[in-house]
C-alpha cells in the first residue's frame, strides 16, 4: 500500500515536471519582424554607433543567418512579404509583383485589392500625390484582403492547429506589409497617411476594436507636429557625415534633402507622408503595436500567439536618399532603438524567454547610380516607356504590319504587349513575344527578356537568371515578357514618379537580407551557410508543430529548430 502510494507520488512529480518543462519552453509568442528594404549588410555596417538591446542583442543572443538570399526574380515588397509569410515562391503563392494585369477582368490589379472588403474608415485610402511606389495608386478600390494569396501562411497553420485559439495579427505602415503576414485567418492593421490613423478592412472586422478606436483618438502621430527629423549624434561620428547633400537625393513633396527634415503642421496635406519618409513611421508603428499587445492580451496564456510587425521607414528612406546616405545611416540607428524599445516592452509583457523573435526583410536595395559612379562603377537608368519607339521594335512592327503601339505597358518585371492588335492581325502571340524578347535583349541595360511561353514550356537553359525567372512565373498572372536589367541598372521614372533608386532586381544587393532568430533562450551564433528567407515559414512550422503552409518548400533551419525542439519534445 505504501509502495503504491510512493510510486503514485513519484509519477505525479514526474508528470508535473514534464508538464511545466514543456510549458516553459513552448513560445507564448512568435514575433515576426520585417524591415522593409533592410539589405543584409546594413545592421552590422552601422553597429558601431548602435546602442544596446536592438541589433546588438540580436547579434549577441540570436542565431544570425548572414548569407540569406531570395531566389525569385522580382524583389518587390508584396513579393518578399508573401514569401516570408508562406514559405513558398511567388510562382506558387501567386504574389508575383506589386501589380499585375488580370486577363479575365481586363485591368491591372494591385496585389491585395479586393472590392468586396472596403476600408472601415472613409477617405483613408492612399494619398496619390506622395506615393513613392505608384503601384498602390493603381488599385481600383480601397478594399483590401489576402484573397489573392493562393497558399496558406505559417500564421494560418497556427490558427488551424489551435482551432482558432491563437491570436494572429499583422501591423505595418503599408497595407501589404500587414495583410500578407496576418494571412487568411489573422487580423491586419495599416497606416492611413491622409488620416494619421491605423485602419483595416471589412475582411477583418465590422467595427474597430475598442483599443484601436482609443489609439486613433489619442492622435499619437500629431506629437510630431512642428518637430523635425534630426541627427541622433554629431555628424562627425557618422560614416556619411560629410554627405548630407547628394545631388541624386529626392526632395519629395518638400521634405528636403538635408537635415533637419521638417514635419510641419498636422494640417498640411503632406504631414502623414513626411512621417512615413522618416523614422517617425517606425516609431508610430511601434506605438500602435504596443497598444495591440496590451489590448489583445498577446502572449498571456499557453497558446502561442503570432504578431507580425513590418517596419516601412527603411524602404522610404532608401528610395528617396539611397542606402548610402546620412539619412539612411541615421534611420538605421533609430531603427535600432525602435527595436530595443520593442524588445524591452515584449520582455516586460511576455518575457523574451517566452518569445520566439524572427527578423528579416522583404528585399534588399541597391546603391544609387550617382553614388556608384562617384567611385567609378558603371550604372544607369533604363526607360521601358520609350521601348515601343526603339528602331528595332519599329522594324518589328513593320514586319508584323502593326501601325499602333505593340509594347503596351511595363510593370516590373513584366512587359505587356498590345494583345488586342495581335489578335486583330491574327498573329501568333508566342511568335510575337519571342521576336520582341529577341529585340529587347539588344537594348542597353537589359540582361534578360524572356517570353512567358518559353517560361511555361520550360524551354530555357538552366542559368542563374532563368532559374529566378521561373520561380517568379505564374501562368495566370505573369505578363507577356519578363524583363530583368543588368546589374546597377534601374528604372527611376515610374509613371511620372521619380525616386533616387529602385529595388526589384535579381542581383545580390536586392536579394540579400538578414534572417535572425532570437529570444526563447537561444544563444548567439553566426551562420554563413546559404539560406533563403522562405526557410523561415518551414522552420516556424517545424518548431511549433504545425503542418507546413500549403506551398512551403523551404529548408528547416536546424540550428534554431534543433535547439528549440530538444526543449519542446
Ligand atoms: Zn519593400
Amino acid at each position: 500500500m505504501r509502495k503504491k502510494s510512493l510510486l503514485f507520488t513519484i509519477s505525479i512529480i514526474l508528470l508535473s515536471a514534464v508538464n511545466s518543462y514543456s510549458q516553459i519552453s513552448k513560445p507564448k509568442l512568435v514575433l515576426q519582424i520585417t524591415v522593409d528594404q533592410l539589405r543584409g549588410d546594413l545592421p552590422e555596417k552601422f553597429m558601431k554607433n548602435m546602442g544596446e538591446g536592438g541589433f546588438r542583442y540580436l547579434k549577441e543572443q540570436g542565431v544570425w543567418y548572414a548569407n540569406a538570399h531570395y531566389g525569385h526574380a522580382n524583389t518587390e515588397t508584396v513579393v518578399g512579404h508573401t514569401v516570408l509569410a508562406t514559405g513558398a515562391d511567388p510562382a506558387v503563392n501567386g504574389m508575383i509583383s506589386n501589380v499585375w494585369f488580370d486577363r479575365e477582368k481586363g485591368r491591372l490589379i494591385y496585389n491585395i485589392e479586393d472590392s468586396r472588403y472596403p476600408i472601415l474608415t472613409e477617405n483613408a485610402d492612399v494619398d496619390a500625390s506622395t506615393e513613392i511606389d505608384q503601384s498602390q495608386v493603381i488599385a481600383a478600390t480601397d478594399g483590401r484582403s489576402p484573397a489573392n494569396i493562393i497558399t496558406t501562411t505559417f500564421s494560418d497553420e497556427l490558427t488551424l492547429m489551435t482551432n482558432g485559439k491563437a491570436k494572429v495579427f499583422g501591423v505595418s505602415v503599408k497595407d501589404r506589409g500587414a495583410v500578407t503576414l496576418a494571412g487568411h485567418t489573422g487580423k491586419a492593421f495599416w497606416f492611413s497617411k491622409p488620416k494619421g490613423e491605423f485602419i483595416t478592412s471589412s475582411y477583418y472586422y465590422t467595427e474597430y476594436p475598442k483599443w484601436v478606436k482609443q489609439w486613433n483618438k489619442r492622435k499619437f502621430p500629431n506629437t510630431y507636429q512642428n518637430k523635425s527629423w534630426q541627427l541622433m549624434h554629431k555628424p562627425s561620428t557618422y560614416l556619411f557625415g560629410d554627405r548630407d547633400e547628394q545631388e541624386w537625393e529626392m526632395d519629395m513633396a518638400g521634405f528636403g534633402r538635408t537635415f533637419p527634415h521638417q514635419y510641419g503642421s498636422k494640417d498640411s496635406a503632406y504631414f502623414g507622408s513626411y512621417l512615413t519618409f522618416s523614422p517617425a513611421g517606425d516609431d508610430i508603428t511601434l506605438n500602435f503595436a504596443k497598444a495591440l499587445i496590451v489590448g489583445e492580451d498577446i502572449g498571456q496564456d499557453e497558446i502561442t500567439d503570432f504578431l507580425a510587425i513590418s517596419f516601412s521607414s527603411t524602404d522610404y528612406v532608401g528610395h528617396l536618399f539611397g542606402p548610402s546616405s546620412l539619412e539612411a545611416e541615421d534611420n538605421m540607428l533609430r531603427l535600432d532603438s525602435t527595436l530595443a524599445d520593442l524588445f524591452a516592452f515584449v520582455d516586460e509583457k511576455v518575457g523574451l524567454e517566452n518569445t520566439l523573435i524572427v527578423l528579416s526583410a522583404d528585399h534588399g536595395g541597391p546603391d544609387v547610380p550617382g553614388y556608384l559612379e562617384s567611385f567609378g562603377i558603371e550604372s544607369g537608368y533604363v526607360s521601358p516607356d520609350k521601348w515601343d519607339k526603339e528602331p528595332s521594335i519599329q522594324a518589328l512592327k513593320q514586319k508584323f504590319g502593326i501601325g499602333q503601339e505593340l509594347i503596351h505597358d511595363f510593370f516590373p518585371p513584366y512587359l505587356y504587349l498590345n494583345e488586342k492588335i495581335i489578335k486583330e492581325k491574327e498573329l501568333d502571340l508566342e511568335e510575337v513575344e519571342k521576336a520582341v524578347a529577341k529585340e529587347l535583349m539588344g537594348i542597353k541595360g537589359v540582361a534578360l527578356a524572356v517570353s512567358s511561353f518559353a517560361l511555361q514550356k520550360n524551354q530555357l537553359p538552366d542559368t542563374y537568371l532563368n532559374r529566378k525567372a521561373l520561380r517568379n512565373f505564374n501562368r495566370k498572372r505573369s505578363g507577356n515578357l519578363l524583363i530583368l536589367f543588368e546589374p546597377q541598372y534601374f528604372i527611376n521614372d515610374f509613371n511620372g514618379e521619380k525616386v533616387a533608386v529602385n529595388h526589384g532586381g535579381p542581383w545580390m544587393y536586392d536579394s540579400y537580407v538578414p534572417v535572425i532568430f532570437a529570444g526563447s533562450n537561444l544563444t548567439g551564433q553566426r551562420i554563413i551557410r546559404k539560406t533563403e528567407p522562405k526557410d523561415i515559414a518551414s522552420t516556424l512550422a517545424n518548431i511549433l508543430g504545425t503542418k507546413p503552409p500549403s506551398g512551403a518548400d523551404g529548408e528547416i533551419l536546424y540550428e534554431v529548430s534543433n535547439l528549440l525542439n530538444n526543449k519542446n519534445r
